[in-house]
Parts: structure tokens; C-alpha cells; sequence
């Protein structure tokens, strides 16, 4: 009875309505809205903020602060995180933009890269701990799903804590990087940045952000656009606070002298392409790949983790265990007093280390610290 309330007929046959499914989904999302949570990387100066408002048509960092070059110095990467809500024909989106300040500016910048990969850590262990929670319906979701990653236009391809950076990076989030300050270059020069960007990256093996295949019913425009997307990587950006008027027409622009830079004119920078892509065409995509690719290795490898702790708690494996790392600990001890008498020719360079060579380390190692001991008493006039 219930079954033919819901079924009808059309003119081909039976009909039970799947075509109204995506409706459905659509429907749901918009009432609930969408999120996003975008993180800025760079050193400061490099246009960040610039672009970020320039991007979403805000102004996000009314209340930020400049820092004195005596400071930087010093200075450690502080996380700060936005949160703005976008409205547009009644689609709402919570955009987060995290970001760095204090990256890459102090003169010791060995823990820049850490304080950042801890972050992002730490919002995938929060989530994974919400998600083992009986009660998960207000869990909270800080994952970064995207990081655009500044690239200076004032260096020679990628510099070492770029390299740091991505290499540090790239299995926990999505990177995109960003070539800054595209109006420094001509067009020769952009080329050949690009390229050797691209190259570096393949050569320290870094992964970036992949734009997933096309499939072949996709419509003509939006393979053409994807396309285009792709061979646009590392965008090539520009940025902009103001806006001059062209043909009646208000367009944001950066003016100098002998004439002005468009933003959004895919003729002079990248900029239209980088964000379609992060709005229009694969918001969802770096979604997924941070929930199915990067956060789910996460989730594994510590279920690992956790599972090794466990038979390492059994008592004859732990033993082992300790037993393995003694043994070990005694191999590097001998390998070590064997370099020794390699190098004060005591044995031969061609020598390999034995039993025999190995007693015999010992037992100069031995000597050498009693004769040490003996020097040192005499120095000290504590001889008996
Ligand atoms: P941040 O410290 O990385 O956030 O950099 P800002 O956005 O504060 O920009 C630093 C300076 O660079 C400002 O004077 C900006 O006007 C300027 N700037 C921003 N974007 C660009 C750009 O694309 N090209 C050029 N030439 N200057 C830019």
C-alpha cells in the first residue's frame, strides 16, 4: 500500500523519483551552510593580507600588528585564526582563515615550520578524539583544509625553508602554492619562475595540491576552465586595497606610474584562477581530500600507534624489545671504539670489525680512560 503512494508512473515506465536526490542534498546544505577553513603561509611582507581581502572582498586585518625589525628577530610564528561569515543569494559560508604571523621573519627560523605542523596536528587529534566520543553531535571540525603557501618573487625558485616547509607539510594538508607580487616579473620572467618552481617541487619529490581528472561527461566549459587551472599552478598572484575606475567600470588594481595592474584580469595575474578554484570549482574537492586522504592516514597511523602500544605491553614482547635496543646500543658502542682505532691506525682502514678486533677495542678503550683518569689526577695534584 505504502509502496504505491510513493511510486508513480511516467510516459518511459516506473518512476520512483531519484532525480529529486540531489535536490535533497542541496536543499539540507544550503539550510545548514558551508565551511571552510583556509590557512595563510609566507613571510610578512609578501602580500597575504592583501590578497586574503582581495579574495573575499573583506577587510580581515583592520586590527593587525606591525611589528619593529628588532622584534622580528626574535620572533616566534603566533597562529591566529579568523572567522568571517559570507553571504551570498542566501548561501552561507563560515570562512576561517588561519594564519601565521612571525613565519619565516626571525633570523632562527628552525621552529617556524614546527609550530605550524603542530597546529594542523593538533586540530586533526581534537577531531579524532571528538569522533571517538559517544556523544559527536556537537564535535567540533578546525581541520585545515587548504594552504596557500607564498612563494617570495624576490629569490631564485624555492629557497630551503620553503623546501622545509612543503616537505614538512604536504601529507597533512592541501598546499597550493602562491607565487607573490606577480607584477615584479615580466612575462619571461614569470615563465621561467614558474617552471623552475615546478621543477624544484618535483625534484624534493614535495606534493602539492593535485586537481582530480576530469570526468568525460563534465561539460566542455568546465574542462576547459580546469585545464586552464592546472597549467596556471603556482598561481601567479596579485593583490589590491583599492580600486580605479575603467570605462566606467570600478576594477580593483594596483597603479603605478606608466599604468595600472587588474587583479581579476587573467591577461595580467593569476588571481581569477585561484579563486574559482577555491570557490567555485574545488571548495568541496579540498574538503574531501582532507577528510578521505589526509585525515583518514592520520587516523590510521595513530590506530596503529595505539594498537603497537597495546602488544607492547605484553610483557614477553616488551622484553625483547629491551633486548634488541641493548644489543643495539653495544653494536654502536663497539662500531664506534673500532672508528677510533681506524682513525689513530691502531687497525687498518681495510679491517673489518670481529670478535677479535672487538675484544680488543675494549680493552684499549679501557686503557685510554684509565690513562685519562691518571692525567687528570696528576693535574689536579690528587694523586695518592
Ligand atoms: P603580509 O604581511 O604578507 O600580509 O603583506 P601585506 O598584505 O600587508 O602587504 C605588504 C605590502 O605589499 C603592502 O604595502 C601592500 O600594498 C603590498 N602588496 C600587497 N600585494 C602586492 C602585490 O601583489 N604586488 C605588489 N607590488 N605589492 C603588493
Amino acid at each position: 500500500m505504502v509502496f504505491f503512494l510513493f511510486c508513480s508512473k511516467d510516459e518511459d515506465g516506473e518512476y520512483v523519483g531519484l532525480a529529486t536526490l540531489p535536490n535533497q542534498v542541496q536543499r539540507k546544505s544550503v539550510k545548514k551552510g558551508f565551511e571552510f577553513t583556509l590557512m595563510v603561509v609566507g613571510e610578512s611582507g609578501l602580500g597575504k593580507s592583501t590578497l586574503i581581502n582581495s579574495l573575499f572582498l573583506r577587510d580581515l586585518y583592520k586590527d593587525r600588528t606591525l611589528y619593529e625589525v628588532q622584534e622580528k628577530v626574535y620572533q616566534t610564528v603566533a597562529i591566529t585564526k579568523k572567522t568571517v561569515d559570507i553571504v551570498e543569494k542566501d548561501i552561507k559560508l563560515k570562512l576561517n582563515i588561519v594564519d601565521t604571523p612571525g613565519f619565516g621573519d626571525a633570523m632562527d627560523n628552525t621552529k617556524s615550520c614546527k609550530a605550524v605542523v603542530d597546529y594542523i596536528v593538533c586540530q586533526f587529534e581534537q577531531y579524532r578524539r571528538g569522533e571517538v566520543r559517544l556523544n559527536r553531535k556537537n564535535i567540533q571540525d578546525n581541520r585545515v583544509h587548504c594552504c596557500l603557501y607564498f612563494i617570495s618573487p624576490f629569490g631564485h625558485g624555492l629557497r630551503p625553508i620553503d623546501v622545509e616547509f612543503m616537505k614538512a607539510l604536504h601529507e597533512k594538508v592541501n598546499i597550493v602554492p602562491v607565487l607573490a607580487k606577480a607584477d615584479c616579473f615580466t612575462h619571461s620572467e614569470l615563465q621561467y619562475m614558474k617552471t623552475r618552481i615546478l621543477n624544484e617541487l618535483n625534484d624534493y619529490r614535495i606534493k602539492i595540491y593535485q586537481f582530480p581528472e576530469c570526468d568525460p561527461d563534465d561539460d566542455e566549459l568546465f574542462k576547459k576552465q580546469h585545464l586552464e587551472m592546472k597549467t596556471r599552478i603556482p598561481f601567479a598572484v596579485i593583490g589590491s586595497d583599492t580600486t580605479v575606475e575603467s570605462n566606467g567600470k570600478r576594477l580593483r588594481a594596483r597603479c603605478y606610474p606608466w599604468g595600472a595592474v587588474e587583479v581579476e584580469n587573467p591577461a595580467h595575474c593569476d588571481f581569477v584562477h585561484l579563486r574559482n578554484m577555491l570557490v567555485q570549482t574545488h571548495m568541496q574537492d579540498l574538503k574531501d581530500m582532507t577528510e578521505d586522504s589526509l585525515y583518514e592516514n592520520y587516523r590510521i597511523v595513530c590506530s596503529l600507534r595505539s594498537k603497537m602500544f597495546v602488544y607492547y605491553e605484553d610483557s614477553a614482547l616488551r622484553t625483547l624489545h629491551e633486548q634488541i635496543k641493548k644489543q643495539r646500543t653495544t653494536e654502536i658502542f663497539y662500531t664506534n671504539v673500532f672508528g677510533e682505532l681506524q682513525s689513530a691506525h691502531i687497525v687498518s682502514g681495510g679491517d673489518k670489525m670481529d670478535n677479535e678486533y672487538r675484544n680488543k677495542g675494549v680493552v684499549l678503550m679501557l686503557w685510554l680512560i684509565s690513562v685519562c683518569i691518571h692525567e687528570i689526577h696528576i693535574q689536579t695534584g690528587t694523586l695518592n
